[in-house]
C-alpha cells in the first residue's frame, strides 16, 4: 500500500547561531533557532514521513523538552524514522521539498544536501528532490525573518 505524507515548518533566523539546512552548514550572517540545530528542511521532510507512516509528528517523536535533543544535528532524527519504517517493513520510495528562503543562496548547495539526507535515510538520490525558491520579499520568509520548508513523501506499507 502507498501512503503520502506532507510536512511544514518554519524557524526564525537570529543573529549568533550557525545555519544548518538539510544536514550541511551554510556560510551566513544569521541562522535558525530551535531546540535542536533547527534544521528547517529536515523537519519538514521528518514530517512527511512520519505522516506517510501515520505515526504523528516530530514534536511527539522528539520533543524540544527533551535535553537529549538540544543543539543536536537533525540528521539524528533521519536515522531514527529510517530504524522505523525498518521496524514497520516500510520503504521510502521518494522525497520532494521545497525551501523557501530570501537568502542565502540554496540551489548551489541542494546537491550536498541530497547527498547527506540519502545517506542519513539510505535513500538513492535519485528519489530525492529538492527546490529552493524565494518569498517575493513577501511576508517573514520574505523579510528574512526565517526560513520555511515544505516536503511530501511517499511510503510503501506491507499490506
Ligand atoms: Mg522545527
Amino acid at each position: 500500500m502507498n501512503r503520502v505524507g506532507i510536512g511544514y515548518d518554519v524557524h526564525p533566523l537570529v543573529e549568533g547561531r550557525k545555519l544548518f539546512l538539510g544536514g550541511i552548514e551554510l556560510a551566513h550572517h544569521k541562522g535558525l533557532e530551535g531546540h535542536s540545530d533547527a534544521d528547517v528542511l529536515i523537519h519538514a521532510l521528518a514530517d512527511a514521513i512520519l505522516g506517510a507512516l501515520g505515526a504523528g509528528d516530530i514534536g511527539h517523536h522528539f520533543p524540544n523538552t527533551d535535553e537529549r535533543w538540544r543543539g543536536v544535528s537533525s540528521l539524528i532524527f533521519l536515522r531514527e524514522i529510517r530504524a522505523l519504517l525498518e521496524k514497520r517493513g516500510a520503504v521510502l520510495e521518494n522525497i520532494d521539498a521545497s525551501v523557501i528562503a530570501e537568502a542565502p543562496k540554496i540551489a548551489p548547495h541542494l546537491d550536498k544536501m541530497k547527498a547527506k539526507l540519502g545517506e542519513a535515510l539510505g535513500l538513492a538520490t535519485d528519489r530525492i528532490n529538492l527546490k529552493a525558491t524565494t518569498n517575493e520579499k513577501l511576508g517573514f520568509a520574505g523579510r528574512g525573518e526565517g526560513i520555511a520548508a515544505m516536503a511530501v513523501a511517499c511510503v510503501t506499507l506491507p499490506d
